[in-house]
C-alpha cells in the first residue's frame, strides 16, 4: 500500500488515481481548480467517463480516495507523486509545459521526505530531467533525496477505466532502479507486461505510439478518398488489410479524420520536437495535413448536393471527437459545424452526451435538440459526425419520412450501403460508392 498524491484531476489523474485506489492504495487527488475539487467532494464527477462516478463512490466510501486543493500538504503527505496535468498545444505547435513546470516547482516546496515524482502526462523528451532540475533547484534541503519516473498513459477516454484496469503494458522509464521497481510493483495488480526503460526512450514511446495511430487513420483516410475516385470500397479494404497480423485491423476506420485532446496536440508537439532536433520529419507532416484536409471531404460530399449551403436546414448526429465521451477538444464537428455556419446553413444538432461541452465552442447560431428525431425534422440533410450506439442504432425509416429530403452525408460508415438502397437515402459515406 502507498500514499499517493495525484495532481490534476482531469482524464487521466481522475481514472488513474481512482484505479490506483481500487488497488488498494491511499490516494489524494489534487487540482488547482477549486471547483472540480468541490464537485468531486460532493460525490460529483467534472467529466462524463461510464462507469468512474461508480468507482469513485466506492473508493471514498471505503477511505481510500480523497480529494483537495490543498496540494502542497498532499505532497507532504505521500511518499509518490504522479503528474497527470494537462499539456496543451501552444501557438507554435510544441507542448506548453507551464503546468508541468508549475507543478515541478511546487514538489520541490513541499520535499519534506524521500519521494518518488512521476509523470504520467504526455510530455517532450527531456522533460524527466527538467523536473528533476526544477525540484531540486527549489527544494529547502539539499539533503532529502528524490526520483523521477516516467510512465506515461495510455488509456482511452469513453473506456478509461476498463483500459486502465486491464493495460496491455505499464512503460516506467527511470534512471533509478529502485524508483523503477516501485513503481512496476504498484502495478502488480494488473497482472500486466512491465516495460522498463530510461527516461527518454519512455518519452518517447508516448509520442511515437501516439503518431503512429494518427498515421494509420490518415493512411486509411487517404486511401478512402482513393477508393471514391477508383470504385473501391475502403471498408472491404481495411478488412482485408487488417487481416494480416501485421497490419491489425484497429485504428483502420475511415472517416472524417481524428480529433481529441491527443493525437492532434500530440502529432503537432512531435513535429515541433523532430524541428528542434534539426529533422524534417515530413511523414508525420502529411499525417497533420491528411488529417486536417478530411473534414473538407465530407463538407464537399453535403456542398456537391446543393451547390451552396445558404438557407439550408442540415441536421448534425453526433458532436464528441468519438463516442461514449464528452470531449470535444479538436472534434472534427467544430471545423464542419463552423464552415457550414459561415456559408449561411442553419446547423440542428444533436449529440447524446457532449451538447453542453459543444455549446461553449460551436457558434451561437447553432440550435441543439434533445433527440435524433427533433434534430432532423424539416432538415434538408443529415450528417453524421459520431457514431454513438444511438445513432447507428436510429430508426432509418423514421428519419428519412422526419427529413425534408432524404440526403444522408455520414462521416462514419455507420450503415450498409444496401439498407440505405432499401430505405430510399440518397447516401454519401467515405470510401465506399454513393447510393443515388
Ligand atoms: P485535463 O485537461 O482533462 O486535466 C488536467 C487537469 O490538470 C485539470 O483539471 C487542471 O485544472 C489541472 N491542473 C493544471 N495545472 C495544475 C497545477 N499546477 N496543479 C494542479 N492541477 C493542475 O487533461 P487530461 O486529458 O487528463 O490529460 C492530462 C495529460 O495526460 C496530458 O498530458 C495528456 O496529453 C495526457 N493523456 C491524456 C489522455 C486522454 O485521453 N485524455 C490519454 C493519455 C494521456
Amino acid at each position: 500500500m502507498h500514499n499517493i498524491t495525484v495532481i490534476g484531476t482531469g482524464y487521466v489523474g481522475l481514472v488513474s488515481g481512482t484505479c490506483f485506489a481500487e488497488m488498494g492504495n491511499r490516494i489524494i487527488c489534487c487540482d488547482v481548480n477549486k471547483d472540480k475539487i468541490a464537485m468531486l467532494q460532493n460525490g460529483e464527477i467534472p467529466i462524463y467517463e461510464p462507469g468512474l462516478k461508480e468507482l469513485v463512490a466506492k473508493n471514498v466510501a471505503e477511505n481510500r480516495l480523497f480529494f483537495t486543493s490543498e496540494i502542497g500538504e498532499a505532497i507532504e503527505d505521500s511518499d509518490i507523486i504522479y503528474i497527470a496535468v494537462g499539456t496543451p498545444m501552444a501557438e507554435n505547435g510544441e507542448a506548453d509545459m507551464r503546468y508541468v513546470k508549475e507543478v515541478a516547482k511546487t514538489i520541490g516546496k513541499h520535499l519534506n521526505t524521500y519521494k518518488i515524482i512521476v509523470n504520467k502526462s504526455t510530455v517532450p523528451v527531456g522533460t524527466g530531467e527538467l523536473v528533476r532540475t526544477i525540484v531540486a533547484n527549489n527544494r529547502i534541503n539539499e539533503r532529502i533525496h528524490f526520483d523521477v519516473v516516467s510512465n506515461p498513459e495510455f488509456l482511452r477516454e469513453g473506456s478509461a477505466i476498463a483500459d486502465c484496469m486491464n493495460m496491455e503494458r505499464a512503460v516506467i522509464g527511470a534512471t533509478s532502479d529502485k524508483a523503477a521497481k516501485v513503481i512496476a510493483k504498484l502495478h502488480e495488480p494488473l497482472k500486466t507486461k512491465i516495460f522498463m526503460t530510461d527516461l527518454q526512450s519512455a518519452e518517447m514511446i508516448k509520442y511515437a505510439a501516439n503518431a503512429f495511430l494518427a498515421t494509420k487513420i490518415s493512411f486509411i483516410n487517404a486511401i478512402a478518398n482513393l477508393c471514391e475516385r477508383v470504385g473501391a470500397d475502403v471498408t472491404q479494404v481495411s478488412e482485408g488489410m487488417g487481416m494480416d497480423s501485421r497490419i491489425g485491423g484497429k485504428f483502420l476506420q475511415a472517416g472524417i479524420g481524428y480529433g481529441g485532446s491527443c493525437f492532434p496536440k500530440d502529432t503537432f508537439a512531435l513535429a515541433h520536437m523532430a524541428d528542434q532536433a534539426g529533422y524534417d520529419f515530413t511523414l508525420l507532416k502529411s499525417v497533420i495535413s491528411t488529417n486536417e484536409a478530411q473534414p473538407y471531404v465530407m463538407l464537399k460530399k453535403l456542398q456537391d448536393l446543393f451547390g451552396d449551403y445558404a438557407g439550408r436546414r442540415i441536421a448534425v448526429l453526433g458532436l464528441a471527437f468519438k463516442p461514449n465521451t464528452d470531449d470535444m477538444r479538436c472534434a472534427p464537428s467544430l471545423v464542419i459545424i463552423d464552415e457550414l455556419v459561415k456559408q449561411g446553413a442553419i446547423v440542428q444538432a444533436y449529440d447524446p452526451i457532449a451538447m453542453p461541452n459543444a455549446r461553449a465552442l460551436l457558434p451561437a447560431e447553432v440550435t441543439y435538440f434533445d433527440s435524433v428525431e427533433a434534430a432532423v425534422t424539416d432538415c434538408d440533410a443529415c450528417l453524421i459526425l459520431t457514431e454513438w450506439d444511438e445513432i447507428t442504432g436510429m430508426d432509418l425509416a423514421s428519419v428519412r419520412k422526419l427529413l425534408k429530403y432524404p440526403f444522408l452525408v455520414d462521416g462514419r460508415n455507420c450503415f450498409s450501403l444496401q439498407e440505405m438502397y432499401e430505405h430510399g437515402f440518397v447516401y454519401h459515406s467515405v470510401g465506399r460508392p454513393a447510393v443515388l
